[in-house]
């Protein structure tokens, strides 16, 4: 067995801590596109800097988490507060990396999935702060779980391909259903691309839990966001930096394609059947 090394505990460990490591670095680059991508600005240049009095962020308050911590969540230079949503995105990256490492240690499949949890990451942010879904992230996605089906020997094309257009067809139908019936449109075509990605790469047996997922989760986000927004709290915390939000955008989009990225992130861990067998207690 010549990658037996693979395998051994030492090495599994040793791994397991640089995946959780590299995953927090990525995490701080994800912060970076959230922030940028909305805006249309570059995503390396310039540095990072604060929007607020432009101090340059120099190199020791730029290590994930803990420069956060130590500046206690506030810019050096002018004191304005920096969203959790920095910490918190690295944290969950840099946990989602050791949780991929663990299930595909070291191959292919673990670069194709790090790429897909990186993105849906990303989308999910953007989607959250600025309402929009950006192509430049959805379609590359969609050709990286169908080249990642290509490449994989044990995985199937043509299984990815009709993932792909089965998880758009079948949100493209109920959003054209739900205008036919209400004149609204209740979810964006942003979120069509985002489950079509997340069948290019999980195939169609697990779209229907992934949509169920983000059925429930947006719907209890709702109702739970009117009952604070009626209370006049935390408005500005799901929206922060440069895009302000008011009750008024919140009652038009009901959050979606952050719960599709949830469920789609959830069924890249869980077999379907496990969920189902779970559900059914
Ligand atoms: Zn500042």
């Amino acid at each position: 067995m010549p990658d037996l090394y693979l395998y051994h505990p030492v090495f599994r460990q040793t791994f397991a801590v640089f995946f959780f490591l590299l995953g927090m670095t990525v995490g701080s680059f994800l912060n970076v596109c959230i922030y940028r991508i909305p805006l249309g600005r570059s995503i390396v240049y310039p540095p990072s800097g604060c929007p607020l009095c432009g101090h340059a962020i120099r190199w020791y308050e730029n290590i994930p988490v803990l420069s956060w911590l130590l500046l206690r969540g506030r810019c050096s230079g002018c004191k304005a507060p920096i969203s959790i949503q920095y910490p918190m995105v690295e944290l969950l990256t840099g946990f989602l990396f050791l949780m991929a490492y663990i299930e595909w240690n070291i191959s292919l499949d673990l670069l194709f999935i790090l790429i897909y949890l990186a993105l849906l990451i990303i989308i999910a942010g953007i989607d959250i702060k600025a309402q929009i879904v950006p192509h430049v992230l959805t379609i590359p996605g969609m050709a990286c779980g169908l080249l990642y089906a290509y490449l994989a020997p044990e995985r199937d094309l043509l299984y990815a391909v009709s993932g792909l257009l089965i998880g758009g067809g079948t949100l493209l139908m109920v959003i054209v259903g739900f205008y036919l019936v209400t004149k609204k449109i209740g979810m964006g075509g942003g979120d069509v691309m985002i489950l079509g990605m997340i069948g290019a790469y999980l195939g169609p047996a697990k779209l229907a839990p992934v949509l169920f997922i983000a059925s429930v989760g947006g719907i209890l986000f709702y109702l739970i966001m009117r009952v604070v927004f009626r209370r006049g709290r935390i408005a500005n915390s799901i929206t922060t930096d440069d895009i302000k939000g008011s009750e008024a955008d919140l009652d038009r989009v009901i959050y979606f394609g952050p719960f599709l990225a949830l469920g789609g992130i959830i069924l890249l861990f869980v077999d379907e059947a496990a969920l189902y067998r779970f559900l059914s207690f």
